[in-house]
């Protein structure tokens, strides 16, 4: 059968992949980009480059776009207002949630659908069983697509709420990237003392490993992360926040005598001064919950 034309905007590493994956699946894929030489590759692998957004836009009524932020969107589909009735825009770029809500009514007002995504894979993983991506916008249309999505990545749908994708993805990164700036700076801690980095990170890697099973493992502990943040209850017999909070304190202490940078564990130290100081002293590291979440109005 014949695959429907899909139309790629924004050639970085992630919307290459992207073409490359549509491409191998059969679908003739129109591309865009700024720079025009970052399409000349794809060219070559049967990729149709535009002239302009607005035969982009023309060229299929499904338009990805992988662009930086949505800034970009803007940047480029201003140019292209008079194509973009009946179109689905399928806007993959990473931004603020409110920012992806505010898009769906923009693309609305030029009689175009709005469906936001975030991406939770690297570049050399897209289109491979590795890789899933969130969506969030009108469902029939998210399911009118949805064979053409799934080739980049397992979808996820999440709602209506056009905010919901980039949500998630956002709280998905905030896991990921205080994680690598963690494993990052373990290894300065302990390399400030002549350790070499290449011979610690590993072992900064493994607790990161070390770290998830163990969150994994207390669901059948009756510990489960979720459950206890919901219910606020934060039972501390194992483990209290007075002692993870003097921990954090020696952290704090070491960063200092050996000169690396202090912004990320005296940001762990105030989460922990701050739980205690409420009352949270014998109760689990989980009471830092009642000190981060959204306090009701
Ligand atoms: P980049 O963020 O480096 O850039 C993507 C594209 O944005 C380029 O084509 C660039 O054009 C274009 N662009 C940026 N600003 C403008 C503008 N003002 N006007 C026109 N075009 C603009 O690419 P990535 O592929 O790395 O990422 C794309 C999206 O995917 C991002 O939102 C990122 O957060 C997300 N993501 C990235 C991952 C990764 O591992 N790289 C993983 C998961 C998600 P030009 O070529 O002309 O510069």
């Amino acid at each position: 059968s014949k695959k429907s034309p899909v139309t790629l905007i924004g050639l970085g590493p992630m919307g290459q992949a992207m073409v490359r994956t549509l491409l191998g699946q059969g679908h003739p894929v129109t591309v865009w980009n700024r720079t025009p030489s970052r399409a000349e590759p794809l060219v070559v692998e049967g990729a149709r480059l535009a002239a302009s957004p607005t035969e982009a836009v023309a060229s299929s009524d499904l338009v990805i776009l992988s662009l930086t932020d949505y800034q970009a969107m803007y940047d480029i589909l201003s140019t292209a207002e008079s194509a973009l009735a009946g179109r689905t825009i399928v806007n993959l770029s990473s931004d603020d949630p409110d920012v992806t809500r505010e898009a769906a009514k923009w693309a609305a007002k030029h009689g175009a659908t709005f469906i936001a995504g975030g991406v939770m894979t690297p570049a050399p993983t897209v289109g491979t069983e590795a890789a899933y991506v969130f969506y969030s916008g009108p469902k029939s249309a998210f399911d009118a697509h949805e064979p053409v999505l799934r080739h980049i990545g397992g979808p996820r749908f999440l709602g209506e709420d056009t905010g919901l994708a980039q949500l998630y993805y956002l709280a998905h990164l905030d896991v990921f990237l205080t994680t690598l700036a963690s494993v990052v700076h373990a290894t300065a801690l302990v390399s400030a003392a002549g350790v070499d980095e290449a011979a610690f990170a590993p072992e900064a890697i493994r607790m990161v490993i070390e770290t998830g099973q163990m969150l994994a493992a207390e669901a059948e502990t009756g510990l489960e992360l979720g459950r206890n943040l919901a219910s606020g209850n934060h039972p501390g017999e194992l483990a209290t926040a007075v002692m993870m909070g003097a921990t954090a304190d020696h952290i704090v202490s070491a960063a200092k005598g050996s000169g690396v940078d202090l912004v990320l564990p005296e940001a762990v130290k105030s989460l922990y001064d701050r739980t205690v100081a409420a009352g949270h002293g014998k109760d689990s590291w989980t009471a830092m919950y009642e000190i981060i979440k959204k306090k009701a109005a």
